[in-house]
């Protein structure tokens, strides 16, 4: 991630009031505009000078082990038959995902900006770890809010959070889960708004975060696109990954944005059915609203509340997404599809087994797209896909729940 390519990556939005087209923007407590205005400029100011892009820099090649290599998946196309299919091996970064090159950026701005703690919820505890690793590194307290319900049934998550050195404060109002950590977290937080730093988990989230991830993860596709061109002599055909928020969906697409010539697919879930609850296809099945302070596409009931989501990937139930995402989807730029809990289900076992490569539930979303399309491909064009975690995390649930 060089300095230049930061700059240029803000040509992709969002404009000074946080808006990609009609999504984005910042609707929050007046007493939030202004630190959020004072993070968006620390940002941009930061990101200029040298001396932080260099730290981040220095710990992404040296810490997380970046940049992560891209290889061609060789029995995997045999067995689709068409397109060629490539991996970019996010699931190889240290905690084993994307996810800790936005923690890190978020820390270490929080650091820079002389915040005294991180605050952010977890739910499957895939954010929480990632972000108390990036709060030890940095040498941060870091408080994790999570529902009681979800402790007990990622228990190994929290052990990591707390031999990491961080807080993990059990949230046991209402059922227990996500929404009651969010809810607790940003009580939390409202305590002292400019003494801390919420870092938020994706794309998503009021001005400036849909900026600030998707620049801290656009490292993905900028290595991605060099790697590619060494290996094959051209540029992929068509990029494809799964979409929760969608972080690292952008990450891997914002340095192919300007290629007309590449056909671009984001996957989303969908869980057991179309029916409400049982899916988390924002962009397919959500229509323009707001939530957690900022407009996109969204899941929701009658009076603009929510609705209830499924899937068997517990990072990609969230029934908002990225407002980048959702302007993306409007200008046709970028075409998202579906692929349902069996089939990421499917992609997990053939992955693991004709590869070695067990991916994260989140990513075989994205694989079980790619065998698709590549089937549907000539041979000789190429498809380049973001595995964007390693499955470890799954093995238990897979095997309980759908046997070996
Ligand atoms: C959290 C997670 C996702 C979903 O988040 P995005 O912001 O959409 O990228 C995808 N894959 C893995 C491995 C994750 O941990």
């Amino acid at each position: 991630m060089e300095t230049e390519s930061l700059v240029n990556i803000t040509e992709n939005g969002p404009d000074e009031r946080g808006f990609f087209g009609e999504y984005g923007g910042k609707f929050v407590p007046t007493v939030l505009e202004d630190i959020l205005a004072e993070i968006r400029d620390s940002y941009l100011e930061l990101r200029r000078s040298g001396g932080f892009i260099e730290e981040l820099e220095g710990l992404l090649r040296t810490y997380v082990g970046r940049p992560s290599p891209v290889y061609y998946a060789g029995n995997l196309t045999r067995m689709a038959g068409g397109a060629g299919i490539y991996f970019k091996r996010e699931d190889l970064n240290h905690t084993g995902a994307h996810k800790i090159n936005h923690c890190l950026g978020e820390a270490l701005l929080a650091k820079r900006m002389g915040k005294s703690r991180l605050i952010a919820e977890t739910g499957a505890g895939q954010h929480g770890v990632a972000l108390a690793t990036a709060a030890a590194i940095v040498g941060l307290p870091c408080s994790i809010y999570m529902g009681i319900v979800d402790m007990v049934k990622e228990r190994p998550n929290v052990t990591r959070m707390r031999l990491l050195g961080a807080e993990v404060v059990p949230v046991d109002r209402g059922p227990g889960t996500l929404k009651e950590a969010v809810d607790a977290a940003f009580e939390a937080y409202m305590e002292d708004p400019a003494g801390q730093f919420y870092a938020i988990g994706s794309v998503v989230g009021p001005d400036p975060f849909p900026m600030m991830v998707r620049d801290f993860q656009a490292v993905v596709g900028v290595e991605a696109r060099e790697q590619f061109l060494e290996m094959t002599g051209s540029l992929p055909d068509c990029l494809v990954a799964c979409v929760g928020g969608g972080s690292n969906a952008i990450g891997l697409f914002t340095a192919f944005l300007g290629d007309d010539g590449i056909d671009i697919y984001g996957v989303e879930p969908s869980g057991r059915s179309f029916r409400p609850g049982d899916h988390a296809a924002t962009l397919t099945m959500g229509s323009p609203g707001t939530i957690h302070g900022f407009r996109c596409y969204l899941l929701q009931d009658d009076d603009g509340e929510p609705l209830p989501v499924h899937s068997v990937a517990s990072g990609l139930d969230y029934p908002g997404v990225g407002p980048q995402h959702s302007h993306l989807k409007d200008m046709g730029r970028v075409t998202y599809v579906t692929v349902n809990d069996e089939q990421a289900i499917e992609a997990f076992r053939t992955l693991s087994r004709v590869e070695g490569i067990i991916p994260a539930l989140e990513s075989a979303h994205a694989v079980a797209y790619a065998m698709e399309l590549a089937a549907a491909s000539p041979s000789g064009s190429r498809i380049l896909v973001n595995l964007s975690g390693r499955g470890d995390k799954d093995l238990d649930y897979v095997v309980e729940n759908y046997g070996m």
